[in-house]
């Protein structure tokens, strides 16, 4: 089984040898059905980031805690997202998804990034990598050589998959509110994007595996939108729309046609075309 993930694997094993452009250099244009295992495991992730955030805002009320920096939020949004995406080591096309959001992260240039507070791309990568090994370390055992040596990933894992079936997750069997999903008319030049979000299944995935786990009190929603003209296009976002009394607050997750396109286009060497 370790044969379907390996490939995948040394994508990033590259991207950790060098700068990207040493590799992409000469290269001919990647396979589309490959740019787009790459988008899909990149988009899939970052979906999923957001509905940390919608979780640790709705759930445990975590935005509020005083004691955590904006730093500390998104390290805990990636590792939600990395918790609910967890593969199971015979899962090819699951392992190849997250193995390729990681290599996403490694390809990212942080100068050119402006999604800050985030951790720098490269460290997002690394601390994918260490909650999938931390997850099965019998399974995942080349992996450890790729993350820091010193980093307890095992540990990391496992008190992040406790406290989110703890503190988070819902075991009564009951069903909270369902999530709302609104794919907006593509402005022109991001039909490709639109077509390709909805024939991915990342949104209805994402609804499934929150309205299953969680118990959402609150309307939320999740909207696939054109943002260009409306909100910093490059990126996804979670907002809470506050009303007049906190439970008719809407939840609301965005994801933009744009990010999607750019990936499309560029796949992993995007970042770096955009730099110039
Ligand atoms: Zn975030």
């Amino acid at each position: 089984m370790r044969s379907y993930w390996i490939p995948a694997l040394a994508t990033v094993l590259m991207a950790f040898a060098g700068p990207a452009k040493s590799h992409a250099q000469g290269d001919t244009a990647p396979a589309s059905a490959e740019t787009e295992n790459f988008v899909r495991g990149f988009v899939r992730f970052l979906a999923y980031h957001e509905a940390g955030h919608l979780l640790m805002a709705q759930i445990a009320d975590l935005n509020n805690n005083p004691d955590w920096s904006q730093a500390d939020r998104e390290d805990y949004a990636d590792k939600f997202a990395m918790i609910l995406l967890r593969p199971d080591a015979n899962d090819p096309d699951g392992l190849e998804e997250i193995v390729n959001a990681a290599a996403g992260w490694m390809q990212v240039d942080d100068t050119i990034v402006r999604n800050e507070p985030h951790a720098p791309a490269g460290q997002r990568a690394s601390d994918i990598l260490c909650l999938l090994y931390g997850s099965d370390p019998e399974a995942f055992a080349d992996i450890p050589e790729m993350a820091d040596p010193n980093t307890d990933c095992v540990g990391i894992y496992q008190e992040m998959e406790r406290e989110i079936r703890e503190v988070f997750q819902d075991h009564s069997g009951e069903m909270g509110q369902e999530i709302n999903v609104v794919y907006a008319r593509p402005t022109p030049g991001m039909k490709a994007a639109h077509d390709f979000l909805r024939s991915s299944g990342i949104v209805e995935d994402l609804k499934d595996d929150i309205e299953f786990d969680f118990y959402l009190t609150n309307k939320s929603s999740i909207q696939a939108i054109s943002c260009k003209g409306r909100i910093k296009p490059d990126s996804f976002y979670f907002d809470r729309v506050r009303a007049a009394s906190p439970e008719d607050d809407h939840f609301v997750i965005t994801l933009c046609y744009e990010l999607i396109d750019a990936r499309l286009k560029y796949g992993m060497k995007g970042f770096e075309d955009e730099a110039q």
